[in-house]
């Protein structure tokens, strides 16, 4: 459900924030958010009505603290409004009343400055702002919390294969992704294995694997698609190396399949694709442990 995060902009205030970067907030709303959760910033002003509005959106990232008191979170994708919205709409309904089981309600509850709002009041505060592209925002909400690898892969891949690399930048790359959320998803699926020589990754201080991801077309294209899973292999770092400097490297594919050569080796192997990763999954479901 979408929040409403209480920040003042024009006032100095006693929390550590920095608007649209970092959220400052006390222990007693760590219930109450998230990573993933999609808000609306607010301020609140006791004496003046006229200082009070939304003013800008974003998407809840990493949560930290360091003493159990002082709670920070990150904030993906935190954009100003173009216009600042007041708390009512049309002058005579508040925003914040607007959806399921909040219409009862004779006032928002100000004093929390972190609350929930329905999606019908998110979406209405968001179109009196004029704000355009809210779906990429969207889109990425919530993502963090998918554990299940197919899943996850399966909502990654349909981001990427319809975003466009510079929107792609702006919002999601740093936060969302960082090329590691496929990569790891995979990994879970297709366990530790170099998907050329058959060789394991060397084992970590941690006692997992250590693998490589690489993208067939390479990120620096900014092609369409090349962050999805089917554009990725995994490889321990001895082919990782021969891939980008060694003499011999090329690869084709055909619907479901990648044919590899590279230096002596030839392979050819299932694409990272969905289908073929159900299956595999499905495979490993039947072998008795
Ligand atoms: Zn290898
Ligand atoms: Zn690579």
């Amino acid at each position: 459900m979408p929040l409403i995060l209480s920040q003042r902009i024009n006032f100095d205030s006693n929390y550590q924030d920095i608007p649209f970067k970092v959220y400052h907030y006390p222990k007693k709303y760590r219930n109450k958010i998230k990573s993933g959760d999609i808000f609306i910033y607010h301020q609140g002003d006791k004496k003046n009505p006229t200082n009070r509005f939304y003013y800008g959106y974003g998407v809840v990232g990493q949560i930290s603290s360091m003493d159990g008191e002082n709670y920070f979170a990150e904030i993906i994708g935190g954009t100003p409004f173009p216009y600042k919205v007041p708390l009512k709409y049309e002058t005579s309904q508040y925003y914040e009343n607007f959806g399921d089981g909040y219409n009862e309600r004779k006032k928002p509850d100000w004093q929390n400055a972190i609350r929930f709002i329905s999606h019908d009041a998110f979406n209405l505060i968001i179109e009196a702002a004029h704000v355009s592209d809210i779906q990429s925002l969207y889109d990425i909400s919530n993502i963090e919390s998918i554990s299940e690898p197919l899943m996850l892969i399966s909502k990654l891949n349909k981001i990427y294969s319809n975003y466009n690399f510079e929107m792609r930048n702006k919002i999601v790359s740093e936060h969302l992704d960082r090329g590691t959320s496929v990569t790891n998803a995979l990994k879970k699926i297709l366990g530790p294995n170099c998907q050329i020589c058959g060789e394991p990754g060397f084992e970590k201080k941690d006692g997992t694997r250590y693998i490589e991801a690489h993208h067939l077309i390479q990120l620096s294209q900014k092609k369409l698609a090349s962050l999805c899973s089917d554009n990725i292999i995994l490889l321990c770092s001895n082919c990782h190396k021969e891939i980008h400097h060694g003499k011999h490297f090329s690869h084709s594919a055909d619907e479901t399949k990648l044919y590899i050569e590279l230096g002596t080796k030839r392979v050819s192997i299932q694409k990272n694709t969905i289908d073929n990763l159900k299956k595999l999954e499905q495979c490993q479901a039947l072998v008795p442990s």
